[in-house]
């Protein structure tokens, strides 16, 4: 079978012929029906190295950490699933049985110094291929929602549902503001999640027009770029602040603005790993402000998420690529020309037995 490889540290990743894997006891074989390309990838690929990231993101592996798929095979000892049945992966990894992984919360599993891989996509063989094995316990039933449109809740979806989860006491109550910073993959989803989980003002910025035009119909208040933007912002929360900023760049500039523009006892999530240092002492945050970074998410948010989109409250914004343009939408996404989620479909046949309206994104630009 093919599948999109990553094979040495700063090397674009390649399209190779594979064999198709069988599933271990505990495992499923998953017939992948989408793989969404996400910018930690491009990451992984272009600039970390054995002497920035731990043995376990080590190549070789197939990429695509953002995964469903179809049931087409289970391992020994795996009950009730049946095959054909459409299932979101939960990515992340752990040794399965410490405190954390008990919770559901492999990311930060206590074991994780011995693990051999980060996820599937992340140091094990991941979702740009045409099948992919999961253990039985990290999926997340689709039941009739398009798996293909569907894939990017796995991480697109997931990371800014656990960070919004967290920041929620800041955003109960009415007169709340929230900011999302960053309106890519991640940052679309959020504007909706923080629409059907909160009352609060979202306010949204991006660099693309087109990316603030899209959260603008969901709802947010778009601010754009420039020298009164910080400005702007805090007029619009009535001079209070912003109760709860998710940033999901991650560079100086856009850290910095979170700070200008967070209220008092407000929190700032960065979840974007660009690594923008920013200066932080008594006096550079409003008091008792917070600032933290986050991780991806738990086996029980993509249960919950999964949930709010089975109800209709997320539109997931998806353009497809076939498995042998894969190498394309990492392309888009390096340039930044794409609205939304590159999507990889290995089966571009296959029945999806759809019943979500799935949003068809013309890739813009190239
Ligand atoms: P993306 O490329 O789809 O979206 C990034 C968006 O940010 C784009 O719309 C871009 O125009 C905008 N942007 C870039 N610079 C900006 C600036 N200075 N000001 C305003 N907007 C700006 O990327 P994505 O896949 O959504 O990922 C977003 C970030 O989150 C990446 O850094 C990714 O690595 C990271 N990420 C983190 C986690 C985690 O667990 N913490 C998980 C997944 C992704
Ligand atoms: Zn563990």
């Amino acid at each position: 079978m093919k599948a999109l490889r990553f094979t040495a540290w700063k090397t674009k990743p390649s399209l190779q012929e594979v064999e198709r894997p069988s599933p271990a006891p505990g495992e499923v074989l998953l017939k992948v029906a989408g793989a969404g390309a996400c910018h930690s990838d491009v990451a992984v690929y272009d600039q970390f190295d054995e002497s920035t990231v731990g043995p376990q993101l080590a190549p070789a592996y197939t990429l695509g950490h953002e995964t469903a798929g179809w049931i087409e095979e289970v391992g020994e000892g795996v009950l009730g699933l049946t095959k054909g049945d459409a299932y979101l992966v939960y990515g992340p990894i752990g040794c399965g049985h410490c405190a954390a992984c008990s919770r559901g919360q492999d990311t930060y599993c206590e074991n994780a110094a011995q693990t051999p891989f980060l996820a599937s996509g992340l140091g094990k063989d991941g979702g740009m291929a045409e099948y992919m094995t999961v253990p039985a316990r990290n999926l997340i039933p689709l039941g009739d929602a398009d798996p293909v449109a569907a894939a990017p809740l796995a991480d697109a979806g997931l990371t800014p549902y656990h960070a919004i989860k967290l920041a929620l006491d800041k955003l109960q109550g009415g007169g709340k503001t929230a900011l999302v910073i960053g309106l890519g993959g991640l940052g679309q989803i959020a504007v909706q999640v923080l629409k059907a989980t909160t009352a609060a003002t979202v306010i949204a910025t991006d660099m693309k027009p087109e990316a603030m035009e899209l959260a603008g119909r969901r709802g947010a208040v778009t601010v754009s770029g420039g020298d009164a933007q910080a400005e702007r912002i805090r007029e619009l929360t009535g001079g209070r602040g912003v109760d709860a900023v998710f940033d999901f760049v991650g560079l100086t500039p856009t850290i910095q603005l979170a700070q200008k523009v967070v209220a008092k006892q407000g929190r700032i999530t960065v979840v974007g790993i660009a690594g923008g240092p920013v200066q932080w002492d008594f006096y550079s945050n409003p008091y008792e402000a917070e600032l933290t970074n986050t991780y991806w998410g738990t086996i029980e948010e993509l249960h919950e998420l999964a949930a709010l989109y089975r109800d209709g409250h997320i539109e997931v914004d998806v353009t497809r690529f076939s498995l042998d343009h894969a190498l394309e939408a990492y392309e888009h996404l390096e340039k930044g020309t794409l609205l939304g989620r590159a999507v990889v479909v290995p089966h571009p046949d296959a029945p999806a037995a759809a019943t979500d309206a799935v949003r068809e994104q013309v890739a813009m630009g190239v």
